[in-house]
């Protein structure tokens, strides 16, 4: 008999609980025995409880090691600090994973894009220190470590090798934060030469987004630090058809929450209309990562499926369809079986 795996599910705000019971659906489809360990977070829990991240959450995701998580929203102007940031800090959930790929029967003006990124996830720009020199003068504070960004270089070369990629690409502005992006460079170059076989680049962010725009085939794993990562991610999601398809994972050495990169998108929250694909590809994700990888193929194989087939029935609006949520994901599990 297989074993059952124990994973926090957090579903998160706005669209969160729908495509999160989407993936939910579609994982239990496979027949894999999952034990999820619903926790709270997010907006929707402090509105009714006060608190945005609770204890209890972090210790099941200590505990448990792995989640599946919807979007978090955070309530602005009360001094909370974003979920996702206190979560990824807390849990030094350093690496965020973002594989962007072309689908068949989405069109996009590009075919080929098979990238991969990998983001530094605990510090830079999102440190968080900002304050107010004098009235009207404020400061926000870019933290770049030789620790973290060391790590986060020789993750993303450790993923190139054993996922067969042949080269890592940096993004940076080092010409105008010649010590804060300096120092990232000079990290990723020497963890570069303890990885000889993957190829190295470097590119000056505004140069490699005009790069990637013009032919994003070009790329392979792209390296970058924590808002340049931010910014790449939605614009590489908008090169192969939007938030709704792009999934994604952050690590730290123990623990993996399978997130996607879109927001909980309150323009459309609780009208069943959210592309639920982004999460049941993070979905497949978390699935390998339990070793789960036929399973995982066989959910991939099927959404493949059901995008080829272009009928508008069967995909939602935000990829030119006519479904709903429900329509989208019943027309996965029905090419499962
Ligand atoms: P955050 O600040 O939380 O990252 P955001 O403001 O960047 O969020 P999203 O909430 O991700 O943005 O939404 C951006 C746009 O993309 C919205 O118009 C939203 O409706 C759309 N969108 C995001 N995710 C999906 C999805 N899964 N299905 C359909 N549309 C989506």
């Amino acid at each position: 008999m297989s074993r059952t795996h124990t994973a926090v599910l957090i579903t998160g705000d706005g669209i969160g609980p729908e495509v999160i019971g989407a993936a939910r659906r579609v994982i239990e489809a496979t027949g894999v025995k999952m034990n999820w360990i619903e926790c709270p977070a997010g907006l929707e829990h402090f509105e009714k409880h006060g608190e945005v991240l609770p204890d209890a959450t972090l210790e099941a995701l200590k505990t448990h090691k792995v989640a599946l998580k919807g979007p978090t929203a955070t309530p602005i102007g009360t001094g909370h600090r974003s979920v996702n940031v206190q979560i990824r800090q807390k849990l030094n959930l350093y690496a965020a994973v973002r594989p962007v790929r072309s689908l068949d029967g989405i069109a996009t003006r590009y075919k080929d894009v098979e990238l991969v990124i990998v983001r530094e996830n605990t510090e830079g720009l999102y440190s968080g220190i900002e304050h107010e020199v004098v009235r009207g003068v404020v400061e926000s504070l870019k933290i770049v470590t030789e620790e973290a960004s060391t790590r986060i270089a020789e993750f993303a070369f450790k993923y190139a090798e054993s996922r067969g990629r042949k080269r890592v690409t940096v993004f940076h502005k080092a010409n105008i934060m010649k010590m804060a992006d300096g120092l990232f460079l000079k990290c990723a170059r020497q963890v570069h030469e303890r990885h000889p076989r993957i190829e190295y680049n470097e590119l000056i962010i505004d140069n490699g987004c005009m790069q990637m725009v013009r032919d994003p085939s070009r790329f392979d794993v792209l390296l970058l630090d924590n808002l340049y990562g931010d910014i790449l991610s939605d614009l590489c999601a908008g090169l192969v058809g939007g938030l709704g398809v792009v999934p994604g994972a952050n690590f730290s050495e123990e623990i993996a929450v399978f997130e996607s990169v879109h927001g909980s998108a309150p323009d459309i929250a609780g009208k069943g209309v959210a592309n639920p694909l982004a999460a049941i590809m993070s979905g497949v994700m978390l699935l390998n990562h339990l070793g789960e990888t036929e399973a995982g193929a066989r959910i991939k194989q099927a959404y493949n499926a059901v995008l080829a087939s272009n009928d508008a029935a069967v995909r939602t609006r935000d990829i030119g369809g006519q479904a709903d949520t429900a329509a989208f994901t019943d027309a996965i599990i029905a090419r499962m079986k």
